[in-house]
């Protein structure tokens, strides 16, 4: 299937041209990266996990009122999406304090955020994705304020769509990144949602389901990504 031009490498997917102007072809890779890519190693069958993975969640959203870019799963590492032009920011929710958010503000891992707190991030590698305010992102023309401001609704919306989904399977979303992009003037959802790109907390060992155990070399890192699949798409 990935017979057209290669359009972009990222770090872990790859974007190929199809024979349709407005759609493209993600591949999803093994390859894991971590600490703006000063770590770097496999994940034996995560492509194939975060494809699935994130096929379910889009069409939830998708069935939930959130437009999203997925058209079609074609493989097991191949997803169909509409082309977007990605706007630069990178969206976190948080929903519990972990990762940057404690080492930056001095909070205590694990403790609840209420309401869920957004942030912005410049997607950019060579500035290590900074934090950015809605001013910041003003001042760099990434998105305008009414986009900052959809976009802000719609990772609230994903959150609330989310959240009681994981719950039901026995997970804490504990925080998540998320990508938007414009297609034919509209603002979708892009990229994916895997445990690649959020945090995971089993409900009743509290153990870590996600790409921290790749981060923190904890080990058990392919089964973690197994179950997250199993409780997912099982
Ligand atoms: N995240 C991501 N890509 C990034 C940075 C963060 O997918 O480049 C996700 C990460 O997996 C977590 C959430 O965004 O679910 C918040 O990450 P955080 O800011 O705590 O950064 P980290 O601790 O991962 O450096």
């Amino acid at each position: 299937m990935t017979s057209g031009t290669m359009l972009y490498e990222g770090k872990a997917k790859k974007i190929f041209a199809t024979g349709h102007p407005d759609q493209v072809l993600q591949y999803f890779k093994d390859d894991a990266t971590a600490f703006n890519a000063l770590k770097r190693g496999t994940i034996l069958g995560k492509g194939v996990i975060n494809n699935k993975v994130s096929e379910r969640l889009f069409r939830l959203l998708e069935q939930q009122g959130v437009p999203t870019h997925f058209i079609e799963r074609k493989s097991d590492r191949e997803m169909l999406t509409k082309k977007v032009t990605i706007v630069p920011v990178e969206v976190v929710v948080r929903n519990v304090v972990a990762g940057s958010l404690a080492k930056r503000l001095g909070l205590k891992e694990g403790e609840p955020i209420h309401p869920p707190l957004v942030e912005w991030y410049y997607k950019n590698d060579a500035l290590g994705d900074p934090l950015l305010s809605d001013e910041h992102v003003r001042l760099l023309n990434l998105a305008t304020p009414e986009q900052l401001a959809q976009i802000k609704r719609l990772a609230l919306k994903v959150n609330g769509v989310l959240q009681p989904f994981f719950g039901e399977r026995k997970m804490i979303l504990v925080d998540f990144k998320l990508e938007f992009g414009v297609h034919k003037e509209a603002l979708i959802l892009a990229d994916e949602i895997s445990p690649d790109t959020c945090r995971f907390w089993d409900q009743t060992t509290g153990e870590s389901m996600d790409k921290d155990r790749f981060r923190k070399d904890m080990g058990r890192i392919e089964e973690a990504y197994q179950e997250v699949l199993r409780r997912v798409c099982g």
